[in-house]
C-alpha cells in the first residue's frame, strides 16, 4: 500500500499543496478506507491530506493514518468544545489572541497543508480564511498601541501556507514596531509539506531574526528524508528551531516513541519545547489522554534521555486560564530544611538543605 501520486512530476510547492487529497473518493482510491464513513465525517470536519503525508502511511490505523484519516469517533464526542481555550474571548482584533501580558498569538493563516484530526482549532478546519489586508491592519494597530507586547507568535492554520510576499509584508510590518523584539512561527509544514521550505523562503525568514520556528511533530515516522532536509535548511539558515508535540492516545503515548522522536529532533538541531496534553476540542475525545499518562511519560524520559530531549509538559486550562506546566513529583518536604528527593532510578535520598 502507499500513495505515490504525481508528486515526482510536480514542481512548485503550490502545485504540491494543490495535489492534496480532499475527498473520500480520492482517498478510497489509495487507502483501504470505509468510504461512506469517511465521507460522513469529512462533511463535518473537512479532509485534507498532502501528497507527501499520504505517502508516509504504511498500513491501516498506523500512527500517521490515525492523525489524518477521518474517523467516525470524531462524531461521538458530546463533551468536546468548539473553542476549548476560549480564544474568541481574548481577541482584541480579528485573529489576534492576547491572553498573556507580553505576547500575542496571531492567526494570520486559515489554511493548512494537511488537516490533523486532533487539532484543537478543529472547528476552523476548511472554514477559516487567511486574514485580509484590513484585518492585518487591525491586528497591527493593536500591537502598535500595546507596548507590553514583546513577542508575536504567528499561527493559524499554518503561517507557512501564506505566500512569500504575504509573509514578508507581515514580518516587515512587525519589524517596524520597536517593542516587538521577538517573532515566532508555529508550523507543521516541514513535516506535512516539506516542499514548502524553499531556498527563497529560508532566505526570507532569515532576514527577520530573531525569528523562532516551532515545528509541530508528533511521531518519529514524520521525520522523513524530505522533512529532515527541510529542517536542516532552516537550521543552516540560522533560524532557532523548537518543536511542539501533542500527547495522542495510541499514537505517541509511549516512552520509546517519545524518546525516539525527541532524540531525532535534537539531532536535527530542533530543541523539543512543548509537550501538550490534548485539549478538549470537539471531535478529538478518542485522541486524549489524562494527565497521569502524560506525567508518567515525562517521568519515563527524565534521566533516561538527554536533558536536551525534555520538553515542558503543559496543560491548557479551560476558559482561557492559560498554560500550566505539569511535572512528576520528585521532592517531598520531610522537615524544616530536609527533603526526600527521588532520582530517575526511583531511589529516594534524604537531602538537608542549608535554608528553606
Ligand atoms: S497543521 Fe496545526 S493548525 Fe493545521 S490542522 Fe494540523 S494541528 Fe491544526
Amino acid at each position: 500500500m502507499g500513495h505515490r501520486a504525481a508528486k515526482d512530476t510536480l514542481i512548485t510547492w503550490q502545485e504540491q499543496a494543490a495535489a492534496a487529497v480532499v475527498d473520500a473518493d480520492r482517498l478510497a482510491a489509495v487507502l483501504p478506507i470505509d468510504h461512506d464513513a469517511v465521507a460522513r465525517v469529512a462533511r463535518v470536519y473537512p479532509l485534507r491530506i498532502s501528497s507527501h503525508f499520504l505517502s508516509l502511511i504504511k498500513s491501516p490505523g498506523d500512527p500517521l493514518w490515525r492523525q489524518v484519516v477521518p474517523d467516525p469517533a470524531e462524531l461521538a464526542d458530546p463533551g468536546g468544545l468548539a473553542d476549548p481555550l476560549a480564544e474568541a474571548a481574548h481577541s482584541p482584533a480579528p485573529g489576534l489572541i492576547h491572553r498573556y501580558p507580553d505576547r500575542v498569538v496571531w492567526l494570520v493563516a486559515g489554511r493548512c497543508a494537511t488537516h490533523c484530526r486532533f487539532c484543537f482549532r478543529k472547528a476552523r478546519l476548511g472554514k477559516a480564511e487567511d486574514l485580509t489586508d484590513t484585518q492585518i491592519e487591525q491586528g497591527l494597530d493593536h500591537i502598535r498601541r500595546t507596548p507590553a507586547i514583546w513577542e508575536v507568535i504567528l499561527s493559524g492554520g499554518d503561517p507557512l501556507m501564506l505566500s512569500d510576499r504575504r509573509l514578508e509584508d507581515i514580518l516587515t510590518a512587525l519589524d517596524g514596531i520597536a517593542h516587538v523584539a521577538v517573532r515566532r512561527i508555529h508550523t507543521r509544514v516541514p513535516v506535512t509539506l516539506p516542499q514548502r521550505i524553499t531556498p527563497a523562503l529560508t532566505a526570507l525568514l532569515a532576514r527577520f531574526q530573531p525569528l523562532y520556528l516551532m515545528i509541530h511533530c508528533n511521531h518519529p515516522a514524520e521525520l522523513t528524508a524530505a522533512s529532515t532536509a527541510a529542517i536542516d535548511s532552516l537550521a543552516d539558515a540560522g533560524l532557532p528551531l523548537g518543536s511542539q508535540t501533542v500527547v495522542l492516545r495510541g499514537i505517541n503515548d509511549d516512552p520509546a516513541v517519545m524518546a525516539e522522536l525527541f532524540k531525532t529532533l535534537v539531532q536535527r538541531r530542533v530543541r523539543p519545547y512543548d509537550l501538550h496534553l490534548a485539549d478538549p476540542a470537539a471531535g478529538t475525545a478518542h485522541f486524549r489522554t489524562g494527565p497521569q499518562t502524560a506525567v508518567a511519560l515525562a517521568k519515563a524520559l527524565r534521566g533516561h534521555v538527554s536533558g536536551l530531549c525534555q520538553p515542558h509538559l503543559l496543560v491548557d486550562l479551560p476558559a482561557g486560564g492559560g498554560k500550566v506546566p505539569l511535572a512528576p513529583r520528585y521532592g517531598r518536604k520531610k522537615a524544616a530544611t530536609a527533603w526526600e528527593v527521588e532520582n530517575y532510578r526511583g531511589q529516594r535520598v534524604r537531602v538537608n538543605f542549608p535554608g528553606k
